[in-house]
């Protein structure tokens, strides 16, 4: 009998292979190639998971909250969710500015001038119009732009009124559940196709960012994978272990096939189908990862958070200002803060920089210095980033599992 290759495996491969082809086009000098024939079969596959992308975070969100039957149980996880995002948050910033800090002090940064370096990126319009933007004014325009944060807010208010509604509203929760049921076998679908993104994206990233691209940023960029690392090794491993009750190596082996996804695509809300698929693998409550995870891939982006403080310090010794300890912890504060408020998508962390930026003083300008090689850093924090949300999903899984079976 033929055995099927499980998709992690698959998607190794296609990583693999994806690697060699483009190092060849890379070393024939056809890079070319990969951008004209390849990489449009990857931009069809992240067009179809984008085109998903809206249906699966607000169905999943009102099924999950719908499932878990009871407002006290969605507070308790979603209590749970939100610490624990925020925490893990602050720790990656942490790391991050740790870091960034020894690699500046051992002058292992280079100094680059910005007199040619330009970003034309829209100034931080301040915390309170950001906290009144999540409230939409049309629920379609929230739909057609598809802003997650709205979209989660609309959830949220719909799965909490569909319950408070009761049997008047059973035929509602029966279309919602139905409709899900749907998109989980569309989600099925495009999934299996994930190895075709996977390998004709790597190889297209091999082919054209090449090491003249890359310069003298690859300590940069060295020392952010040093912080994503620190981070997976430390955070992780330690929420598997201790509070998910799992080895870290099962942990990452089960969180693989989502890992390497976000990892070529650079989309967290685009891997969501992925990350569930992997969550529910590794035993979460499909409930639960319903609602954790389309949360997660929205605001919680502990990878952002570490690339937004290594690039802060790099830029601010690229103008010639050192962080003071109480700068620093503004730096904590608002990378935080706009880690929160990055959208899952490629190049949202570059963008939302500019708040961290502007609060320090330092010129948004500096961006341009970094802008090239974006997709390097968006790839290891992408990665991590979903690792983060699955670590999350499994942790309140286990912990609300624990105190049903208490009860
Ligand atoms: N691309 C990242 C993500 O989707 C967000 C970012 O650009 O930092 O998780």
């Amino acid at each position: 009998m033929k055995k099927k290759i499980s998709l992690p495996m698959q998607i190794l491969i296609a990583l693999i292979l994806g690697i060699v082809v483009g190092f060849a086009c890379y070393a024939m000098q056809v890079p070319d190639f990969t951008t004209n024939y390849l990489k449009p079969f990857g931009d069809i596959f992240v067009n179809l998971l984008k085109f998903i992308v809206v249906p699966v975070v607000l169905l999943s969100m009102i099924d999950g909250i719908l499932s878990m039957g009871d407002m006290k149980k969605v507070g308790s996880v979603g209590v749970k969710t939100l610490v624990y995002f925020m925490t893990t948050s602050a720790i990656a910033c942490v790391i991050g500015l740790t870091v960034a800090n020894l690699f500046n002090s051992a002058h292992l940064f280079p100094v680059l001038s910005a007199s040619d370096a330009s970003y034309a990126g829209g100034e931080f319009q301040g915390f309170m119009s950001t906290l009144v933007g999540i409230f939409p004014t049309n629920m379609w325009d929230a739909f057609h732009n598809a802003n997650m944060l709205q979209i989660i807010v609309i959830a949220l208010f719909f799965g909490g009124s569909i319950m408070a509604a009761g049997e008047k509203a059973r035929l509602v929760q029966d279309i919602v559940s139905a409709f899900y049921a749907v998109i989980e076998k569309l989600m099925g679908f495009i999934i299996s196709l994930s190895p075709i993104g996977v390998f004709t994206y790597m190889a297209w990233v091999v082919a054209t960012e090449g090491p003249e691209i890359v310069g003298n940023l690859a300590i940069v960029i060295l020392c952010a994978y040093a912080g994503y690392f620190i981070h997976a090794a430390l955070v992780y491993s330690l929420s598997a272990q201790f509070l998910a009750g799992m080895s870290p190596l099962a942990f990452f082996k089960g969180a693989f096939a989502a890992m390497m996804f976000a990892f070529t695509s650079t989309s967290s809300a685009a891997t969501l189908p992925v990350s569930k698929e992997c969550a529910d693998n590794m035993g979460a409550d499909s409930d639960i990862s319903s609602f954790v995870l389309p949360l997660g891939a929205t605001i919680n982006m502990n990878g952002t958070a570490i690339y937004q403080c290594v690039v802060t310090v790099f830029l601010a010794s690229c103008a010639g200002i050192q962080l003071t300890l109480s700068q620093m912890v503004i730096v904590v504060a608002t990378a935080t803060l706009s880690a929160i408020g990055t959208a899952g998508t490629p190049g949202a962390g570059l963008i939302m920089l500019t708040m961290v930026l502007s609060t320090l003083g330092i010129p948004v300008d500096y961006i341009g210095l970094v802008l090239a090689v974006d997709r390097l850093f968006d790839m290891g924090r992408s990665c991590l980033n979903v690792t983060g949300d699955i670590a999350c999903a499994v942790f309140v899984s286990r912990w609300e599992g624990r105190k049903a079976a208490r009860r």
